[in-house]
């Protein structure tokens, strides 16, 4: 009889379950996937949760290969010389191979008064908190939305539609990585649904309190919900257990996604900081990176050598309430084309991605390994940005 190769992968969130999934196609690996909630949580949803629109969750029957074993639990610590995860309720895994694929939160450190007064989104449990809160205040109270990145947009574009006072306080620029004609569609839809846009140095806040936030300018906004969406933060598990990480805390790895300290563990997903460059952390990114994790693992497993990983975006699209959204092109390396759609069409195709990434994930599960898409749509300009780095100096 043949033993089973324990593989375990730490979150079942985008990356975590495409690992999964990927993975189950060998008889021989075993799979358990270890995640905080006994449901799938589609995050690209959680301000349509804080809308009353969707309840961004999936049962993982529908997402998940069934020949993986759900562990709900948290790990609380990664033992990697003795392969094993610890669990937040007491008890071990062991396991021969490990998936980090622990996703991201929000992050409200380094402003005074945010981590006791905003309200951030970025986790279920926060984004349920966030709409209790607006439940409790009448329609007219101000609501400040603090991030002017996709999340803030969204989640400010999805509140003035319900007839909420917003007033968007963007940091520095509206929308930073669209492109000038994009961003132009996202400001006047944004004007149209009443939102107050603040742009500029002076807009960022210095400082929360219970019923207001300043300004760097000097400026006080009474805001009676703040919401934080002005970046997001990782796990800080790979740090505590020793493995080295990126200055976010993201796992270092090579680009085979292999942890730089440890063979057996590789990373996927938002909390994965391979060379040191991260992919910007998304969706789009976390889908493509869970399954060449887990190809890397399949690979060591066989005694061949894993291949490097190469992305390839086609869009950011950000959605402008219900009825809008901004289909924002992009080249395969992630970064603005000029080319953009606006309106209900726009809605649909924001829509088409929410539940065909759902789809994605479920074909992985029943079909492993179908999911391959040719070289001509990876973006292999990391491999020249890390051969510049690798060239030594001229002289
Ligand atoms: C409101 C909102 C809208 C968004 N919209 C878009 C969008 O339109 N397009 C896009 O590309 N991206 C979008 N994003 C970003 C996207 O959701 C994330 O980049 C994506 O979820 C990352 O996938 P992941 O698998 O790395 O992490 P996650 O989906 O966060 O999954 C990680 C999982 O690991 C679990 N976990 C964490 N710690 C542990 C532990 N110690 N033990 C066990 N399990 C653990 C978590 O609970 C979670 O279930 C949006 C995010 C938000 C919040």
């Amino acid at each position: 009889m043949t033993e089973n190769i324990e593989v375990i992968v730490i979150g079942g969130g985008y990356a975590g379950v495409m690992a999964a999934n990927r993975l189950s196609r060998r008889d021989d690996v075993r799979v358990t996937v270890v995640n905080p909630r006994p449901h799938f949580v589609a995050r690209i949803r959680l301000h349509q949760l804080v809308g009353g629109s969707d309840d961004a969750v999936v049962d993982y029957a529908t997402v998940l290969t069934e020949r993986a074993r759900l562990v709900v639990d948290s790990v609380a610590w990664i033992d990697a010389a003795e392969r094993r995860v610890v669990l937040t309720t007491g008890g071990a895994l062991p396991y021969d191979h490990l998936v980090y694929a622990v996703g991201s939160g929000s992050d409200v450190r380094g402003v005074p008064g945010a981590a006791e007064y905003a309200l951030p989104l970025a986790t279920l449990e926060e984004a349920e908190r966030l709409r209790a809160a607006l439940a409790a205040e009448p329609a007219a109270a101000p609501v400040t939305v603090v991030g002017g990145g996709p999340l803030g947009i969204e989640a400010a574009a999805e509140l003035a539609e319900l007839g909420r006072t917003v007033t968007l306080v963007c940091g520095d620029e509206l929308g930073p990585d669209l492109h000038p004609r994009g961003r132009q569609s996202v400001a006047r839809r944004l004007s149209g649904l009443g939102v107050v846009v603040l742009d500029g140095a002076g807009a960022a806040v210095t400082a929360v309190t219970r019923d207001s936030v300043r300004l760097r300018d000097g400026r006080d906004l009474p805001s009676t919900v703040t919401v934080w969406a002005a970046g997001f933060g990782v796990p800080d598990l790979a740090a505590r257990s020793g493995l080295t990480t990126d200055s976010l805390g993201r796992l270092l790895t090579d680009e085979t996604l292999t942890s730089v300290d440890d063979e057996r563990i590789v990373a996927a997903g938002d909390a994965a900081a391979p060379s040191d460059l991260p992919y910007r952390m998304s969706c789009q990114g976390a889908v493509q990176l869970g399954p060449y994790a887990a190809d890397t693992v399949l690979s060591r497993i066989e005694g061949k050598q894993p291949a490097p990983v190469a992305l390839g975006f086609v869009s950011e699209c950000i959605s402008l309430g219900r009825r809008d959204a901004v289909f924002q092109s992009t080249r395969l390396d992630d970064t603005a084309r000029g080319f953009h759609i606006t309106g209900q069409l726009a809605a649909w195709l924001k829509e088409l991605i929410c539940t065909g990434t759902v789809k994605q994930l479920g074909l992985e599960a029943r079909r492993p390994g179908l999911l391959r898409y040719p070289s001509w749509t990876r973006d292999h300009r990391r491999r020249q940005v890390l051969a510049g780095r690798e060239t030594p100096a001229a002289g």
